[in-house]
């Protein structure tokens, strides 16, 4: 079992607003992210309604995998690597391999592109490694529990706790989901960390930020706030915000959404 470092310890806690009582509600990084987006979209994922599974999203989850494995066991050989994915698509990703409907001939093109995105992840280094796809979860109100799972943890010597977040595709808009690592690290470990960073490991992109006690403490409150949005309309029935730009495109709620529609039209020109 590692350790983690505890450069700044929480003395108050961070403290979480009061929060109206309702339904339980589990939230996660995706979901926050995705609520300060589109709140409707975000309650469409709490109906379950979520898009289909995609080849990128596959190879992500395959790659992810591959790097929690290098980082807690060390490097992976070029003549063991295809063996190494199928027992992590063995283990637990045939279902959604399944979904995909890919024939076994086509693994191998995954597979291939697992690799590169592998080779260029290694070149990242992992010096003050302690921990890959560290589990998080605080219950700072009655009924509401934040979970999230940090892709990977470093001790960034004198400059604290590093969480990083690890993207194989485009950096996107990660400061939302960073925040609420921070938050949840904070909320979970007593800890404020020293940074947190996203990385695309297909661009080299990286996105970076000392979160501050001040910092944190907003995350918190719009995350009471959202919960406090979603146990509204619960109760009163009545639909979120619909809230339109270039992330309707992938929405699943697109279909029956007049606004998305009509964002996409503008995009597509
Ligand atoms: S299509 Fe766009 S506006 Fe409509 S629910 Fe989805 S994300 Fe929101």
């Amino acid at each position: 079992m590692r350790s983690y470092h505890s450069r700044m310890p929480l003395d108050p806690p961070i403290p979480f607003p009061e929060i109206r009582s309702g339904e339980a509600l589990t939230v996660s990084g995706t979901l926050f992210q995705t609520f300060e987006k589109c709140p409707e979209q975000a309650a469409g994922r709490l109906r379950g309604v979520y898009g289909p599974e995609s080849r990128a999203s596959f190879v992500g989850g395959l790659a992810h995998r591959v790097f929690a494995r290098h980082l807690s066991a060390g490097p992976i050989g070029a003549e063991e690597f295809t063996a190494v994915c199928r027992e992590e698509i063995g283990s637990s990703m045939n279902p959604k391999l399944g979904a995909l409907g890919l024939k076994p001939s086509q693994l191998q093109a995954i597979v291939d592109e697992v690799g590169s995105l592998y080779e260029r992840f290694r070149t990242l280094g992992a010096e003050g490694f302690e921990g890959a796809e560290v589990p998080l979860e605080s219950e700072p109100a009655d009924g509401v529990t934040l979970r999230g799972k940090v892709d990977a943890v470093f001790g960034d010597g004198g400059a604290g706790t590093r969480l990083v977040d690890w993207k194989t595709g485009a950096l996107g808009e990660p400061a939302a989901q960073l925040g609420f690592y921070a938050l949840l690290w904070a909320l979970e470990r007593g800890e404020i960390p020293g940074k947190v960073e996203a990385v695309s490991v297909s661009s080299g992109e990286r996105f970076e930020e000392v979160p501050s006690r001040a910092g944190i403490t907003a995350i918190a409150s719009r995350v009471a706030e959202m919960v406090n949005d979603l146990r509204s309309a619960w109760d009163e029935g009545t639909d979120l915000p619909r809230v339109a730009g270039p992330w309707c495109r992938w929405c699943p709620l697109l279909d029956e959404c007049s606004e998305g529609q009509a964002a996409k039209a503008l995009l597509d020109g």
